[in-house]
């Protein structure tokens, strides 16, 4: 009996110290149930793959997700909108167009983000005294395109050269690409 009763507070203990973070979800989506369940595993298993993969360490927790218009990732957008942004406080802007269930390139997108996610939980969107603010985020974005084509080549992709934008610090000291601003 007193056995029974240890092995059933173990293995409740143990279910709830590995269980994997849960997803908050903000703003107007189409997401059933199920995706929203979906989403928070893809999420977790791509915070494994950077776990094991970089030097960053597991993340406990996931990043709060608002689904957003497109317009509201950049306003004046004509051409290579973007579809997804990581914001300063942390939270991941996903644009409503994205498939990220259906196609495994869109579903890169939202694993480029959760580096920038791993990034900003290791201090590294905090500004340096004395370092270009424009250098930083060229950084941030050339080490999050490069764990993303990692991944997405892992998982039988290959981002073709005009998927992913050729970053420079422009004359005006911010942060331009060429040809998709993100
Ligand atoms: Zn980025």
């Amino acid at each position: 009996m007193f056995q029974c009763l240890f092995v059933s507070v173990f293995l409740f203990l143990s279910c709830s110290a590995f269980a994997d973070p849960k997803l908050t979800l903000l703003g107007e989506h189409a997401l059933t149930r199920f995706e929203q369940a979906d989403l928070a595993l893809m999420m977790n298993d791509m915070l494994r793959w950077i776990a094991k993969h970089s030097a960053y360490p597991r993340a406990n927790e996931l990043p709060v997700v608002e689904f957003v218009p497109p317009k509201v990732l950049d306003p004046e957008c004509e051409h290579y909108c973007p579809v997804a942004q990581f914001t300063p406080e942390g939270k991941l802007l996903l644009s409503k167009v994205l498939d990220i269930f259906h196609d495994p390139l869109e579903a890169s997108v939202v694993f480029h983000e959760l580096a920038h996610y791993v990034q900003w939980r290791s201090g590294k969107y905090i500004h340096k005294e004395g370092a270009s603010e424009c250098e930083e985020d060229l950084a941030r974005e050339n080490e999050a395109y490069a764990m993303q084509h990692a991944y997405y080549s892992a998982h039988g992709g290959y981002l073709m050269p005009f998927q992913t934008p050729q970053f420079f610090c422009g004359n005006d000291g911010k942060l331009s690409a060429y040809p998709a601003d993100h």
